[in-house]
């Protein structure tokens, strides 16, 4: 505390002061800073450069290859505007000791043009191409400040911070940030207290808080730079983790569980009516399912496996074991026609057992809802499925036993809490579909424990997956009839196309049409989600009754359906799916002991079509959907995997879940540690960890349970 000794006329920074105040920033700046959620100077410290200019990121110009992506520092030789052939363009001539590059902009040319002065450092990154000489067309620049000019010789590390329109236009550029930087980081000395425990530090060899600032903002070489990552991202994850093991154990030491002391008769006769062997996966999964059941702790377990690998069969199984002890369950899904998908199927096991199943969703009202209502209240109703309408006020359970939530990504962290409400610390069984990588299930899911099937039943098939163009459509069709001639049946799928139902509704029904003319000697019918519950019941009815041999839909079947004889899943512009879409939909099929196939048919062969390319061909090469979820998170990232928001799934600043594996179960080691021998954080040790994470993360996690 010696340092705070205040001079006369410098007044100490705080985390809180605004940075409206700071040299070099002002009103202006200040407001396009908002628009990234700076507003103080805390918030300044953790805004990260985006990346770094150095020595292994700059590309001297003679070894530049046409189509790579690359940076280049150098100076700006020569610039003008010139005449294109249509119309006029602006061009910069930028030089380093190896050659030239010109870089072109054809559209802002009126501001670009007074952006840069001969003579000045920049770098520019962008695609490099081959036009009358080496050139990059729109590429990012940055403006380069004394003693930058030559990062490769001198061996200097130039954060280049996130840039935008807005930043640029009031002179925020990453020049502007390093000076910015250059005056707040010295003046960090106690600013922000430490907050990670220093037994935690030591342990994992982690830089001290305004080191690390200093450390990633202005580092002095490469060591100092990778020691400050390596201590913000380790905390990034810490903080996730930390909230997980506190749920965990917030879980755990709940007073009392249900204890189900036996099977069951109910779960025995469901088990005598299975038409097949349980897969030893699922005898394990069931053997974990049943320990937790039959212990005296809350059950919070994740049911994992690929599609098809027989998870409902599971999770009907836990069911029979608490209804035979006298408990209701809840199945909740995400959607109503997935609601409605598990009620059939559950009824489906049910009926034979004579267990009543309900099925609740928003669409249901008046008498038809209230009687429900009524009926889960004196507890006649066993079992409901449905929808986030189960949690709901207003439903009421009699003895609330066991929830099981058919997730599919779409509920996450947040609302799974919501169930619990309803009973009396009641197990909860988690399904997902796909598998997702472990580092992000570990992270979604790092508060459950997890069973994993993964093996399919023996009879199972290698599905057969082909990319087809347009053109081969006929032949296509013709093999389609072949196998309709034997009897099976075939689903074809249309895209929700931007997310509007009703272009969506209308590529599905002209197809419909044109495939009635085909197919005119088969039954075909079309479904989508407008229809009402009825209406779809009854399709899905004639269509599992094989009443109708082809089933035309949108997107709406990507889940849940169970049609064995179906042996063909026929996708519509195939480019315009999502990885993880395309996996769940063709588990549609080569779920019996045919031979089972799946068609994605590519429409547009766009040119910045990449990723589309990539995607269909993973289908090709792989039926594993560890791989396939591995790749989708390669291709799409963590945030759009997840849809960030509605998951409650974190967003990550620094940290990211392909290349820090390693610190992530680290920082999970550390957080669970801690947990254990600190539950509540009450040692005066942790006091900066707690008011941090409070302060930091209590909004993100609801920390009802930590004060
Ligand atoms: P998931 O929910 O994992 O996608 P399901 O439980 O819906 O899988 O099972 C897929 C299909 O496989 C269903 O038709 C189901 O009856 C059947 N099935 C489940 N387990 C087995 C098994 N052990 N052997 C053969 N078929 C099975
Ligand atoms: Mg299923």
């Amino acid at each position: 505390m010696s340092s705070s000794t205040p001079s006369a006329n410098t007044k100490k920074l705080t985390p809180d002061s605004l940075v409206q105040y700071l040299k070099g920033v002002g009103p202006k700046r200040a407001e396009a800073l908002e628009s990234f959620d700076v507003e103080t100077v805390e918030d300044l410290l953790y805004f990260f450069p985006r990346r770094y200019l150095d020595r292994s990121t700059i590309v001297p110009i003679n070894k530049l290859k046409v189509d790579q992506e690359a940076t280049v520092v150098g100076k700006v030789m020569a610039k003008g505007v010139r005449k294109g052939r249509r119309r006029s363009y602006f061009e910069l001539v930028v030089e380093d000791k190896t050659g030239m590059l010109k870089c072109r902009w054809f559209r802002g040319v009126r501001w670009i043009k007074n952006v840069f002065k001969t003579g000045e450092p920049i770098a520019v990154s962008g695609k490099v191409a081959f036009f009358n000489g080496l050139s990059m067309n729109h590429p990012d620049y940055d403006k380069l400040g004394k003693g930058e000019e030559d990062p490769v010789n001198t061996g200097k590390i130039i954060p280049l911070y996130p840039g935008s329109e807005k930043l640029k236009r009031v002179g925020l550029d990453s020049r502007r940030f390093r000076k910015i930087y250059n005056r707040v980081l010295p003046k960090l000395d106690g600013v922000i207290p430490e907050y990670l425990p220093e037994n935690i530090r030591s342990e994992y060899r982690l830089a001290q808080i305004e080191q690390a600032l200093k450390g990633i903002h202005a580092p002095d070489g490469q060591a100092s730079l990778d020691k400050a990552k390596k201590r913000l991202k380790f905390e990034e994850l810490f903080f996730i983790q930390l909230m997980l093991a506190l749920r965990k154990y917030h879980y755990k030491k709940a007073p009392e569980g249900i204890s189900y002391d036996e099977i069951g008769p109910l779960c025995e006769s469901l088990y005598r009516i299975l038409p097949f062997e349980l897969t030893d996966a699922q005898k394990e999964a069931m053997r974990e399912i049943r320990a937790d059941m039959k212990s005296k702790n809350v059950m919070n377990r994740l049911l994992q496996g690929d599609v098809g690998s027989g998870k409902t069969v599971v999770a009907m199984l836990a069911a029979s074991i608490a209804v035979g002890n006298g408990y209701q369950v809840a199945f909740m899904a995400p959607t109503e026609i997935l609601a409605e998908q598990h009620y059939r199927t559950v009824q489906s096991y049910f009926r034979k057992l004579k267990v009543p199943v309900a099925l609740l969703t928003g669409s249901l009202k008046g008498k038809d809802r209230k009687s429900i209502l009524t009926g889960l209240k004196h507890g006649d109703i066993p079992i409901v499925v449905g929808t986030h309408a189960l949690i709901q006020e207003g439903v009421a359970f009699d003895a609330l036993g066991l929830a099981i939530i058919d997730e599919q990504h779409r509920f996450g962290v947040l609302q799974r809490g919501e169930l619990n409400k309803k009973g009396d610390n009641i197990d909860v069984l988690v399904m997902t579909a796909t598998p997702i990588p472990r580092t992000m299930s570990l992270t979604v899911y790092g508060d459950l424990d997890v069973s994993t099937i993964d093996e399919l039943p023996a009879d199972r098939q290698k599905i057969i997956t082909k990319k087809v163009p347009v053109n081969k459509l006929d032949s296509v069709y013709r093999f389609i009839k072949d196998e309709l001639d034997k009897d099976r049946q075939c689903y074809v799928v249309y895209p929700l196309i931007e997310e509007s139902e009703k272009t969506d509704l209308q590529a599905a029904t002209q197809g419909y049409e044109y495939l009635q003319q085909v197919f005119s000697d088969y039954e075909v019918a079309l479904l989508h989600g407008r229809m009402n519950a009825d209406e779809k019941e009854e399709i899905m009815r004639r269509f599992e009754a094989n009443e109708i041999q082809m089933l035309v839909s949108t997107t709406v079947i990507e889940v849940g359906i169970d049609v064995p004889n179906a042996t063909i899943m026929l996708i519509e512009n195939a480019e315009r799916f999502g990885l993880t879409q395309l996996h769940q939909l063709r588990g549609r099929v080569g779920r019996g002991a045919h031979k089972s196939y799946c068609i994605l048919v590519q429409r547009n062969k766009g040119s910045n079509n990449e990723t589309a390319e990539q995607r269909l061909s993973i289908m090709v090469e792989t039926t594993d959907g560890f791989r396939i979820a591995d790749e989708d998170l390669k291709i799409r990232g963590p945030g759009e995997m997840f849809g960030t928001k509605q998951s409650g799934f974190p967003d990550l600043k620094i940290a990211d879940f392909i290349n820090d594996k390693d610190l992530l179960y680290l920082a999970r080691n550390a957080a669970f540690d801690l947990v254990k021998k600190d539950p509540t954080l009450e040692s005066d040790d942790y006091s900066n960890l707690k008011s941090h994470f409070v302060t930091h993360y209590k909004e993100q996690w609801k920390l009802s349970h930590i004060s």
